[in-house]
């Protein structure tokens, strides 16, 4: 079966009167080459992956292929008669049909992957909630080694932009913290079926095990840090002081013991700057 050709892969679905969700985000690859070089980036046979929104099994069957076990969340169950078809043949994967935000998945991968060396992440993510999926992978401390995902191009530059840049945000600040990023190659919206609007691209994060800064309050820091993003052109000092509720006094001192401008503007500052503010401020 050649899931990744589109005619193929329209006759599979017909067949079973399946038709696209536009909310569910359900835009197909359909080219031969995307899926592959995923699987390759995300496991080798002592892996056990952990694949969200399969839709219909394109990546699935790829990473079968290379990985010890794969385990695929979809929230379609419409889905599961074609996603039987597909991966027939392999007996390393299982399905769970559930919504991925309501899923305990400290408990699905201690279940399902105790007899692997690791565990990693790969999906070409449902661009209705790319960063929650991600943070929540990322905060929730899963014991997982990295994440390959597909995103909107977009949203793949604000996440492995570096911290201080022009296209970092309050989300590349956090990435930054629990993991290494890296664009990994793009690809171009005429790969999926349907086509979407914008092009996409795929990136690992490489999670760390410890991150690089230590902060007093995880809670505190990145809730000072999307203040810190949220009114893009103010200065700092008004912008926390307006979105966090911190008192300017408090904010002119931490800036001044840090040497840093009463000016500055929070997204210029580094991911070392923005902890030593943070730890500044808890004193
Ligand atoms: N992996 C397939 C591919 O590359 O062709 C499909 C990717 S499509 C962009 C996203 C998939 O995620 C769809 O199958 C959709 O039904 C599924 N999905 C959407 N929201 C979901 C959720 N909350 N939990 C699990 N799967 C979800």
């Amino acid at each position: 079966m050649e899931l990744s050709n589109r005619q193929e892969i329209s006759r599979i679905l017909a067949s079973d009167g399946f038709t696209f969700k536009k909310s569910l985000g359900q835009n197909f690859l359909v080219d031969p080459t995307v899926c592959p070089a995923m699987a390759e980036a995300a496991c080798d046979g002592e892996t056990g992956v952990l694949e969200i929104g399969p839709g219909a099994g394109v990546l699935t069957v790829e990473l079968a292929a290379r990985a010890k076990r794969v385990l695929a969340i979809e929230l379609d169950e419409r889905l599961r008669s074609v996603l039987e078809k597909t991966t027939r043949g392999f007996d390393n994967v299982s399905f769970l049909f559930q919504d991925v935000m309501k899923v305990d998945l400290a408990a699905v991968i201690r279940e399902h992957f105790a007899d692997c060396k690791r565990v990693t992440v790969a999906a070409n993510l449902p661009y209705y909630i790319t960063s929650p999926i991600v943070m929540q992978l990322l905060e929730s401390r899963l014991p997982v080694d990295s994440i390959t995902v597909m995103v909107q191009k977009e949203a793949a530059e604000r996440f492995c932009a570096p911290v201080g840049s022009r296209a970092a945000g309050a989300v590349t600040v956090a990435i930054a913290y629990f993991a290494e990023s890296e664009m990994l190659f793009s690809v171009p919206r005429d790969c999926f079926y349907p086509a979407p609007k914008v092009d996409s691209a795929v990136i690992r994060l490489t999670v760390r095990s410890t991150p690089p800064v230590t902060v007093h309050d995880e809670k505190k820091f990145f809730s000072l840090v999307k203040g810190c993003f949220a009114q893009r052109r103010k200065t700092l000092l008004n912008t926390v002081s307006n979105t966090v509720g911190i008192p300017k006094e408090e904010l002119r001192a931490a800036l001044a013991a840090l040497g840093l401008p009463e000016t500055v503007r929070g997204e210029t500052l580094t991911l070392e700057q923005l902890a030593a503010l943070h730890n500044q401020l808890s004193e």
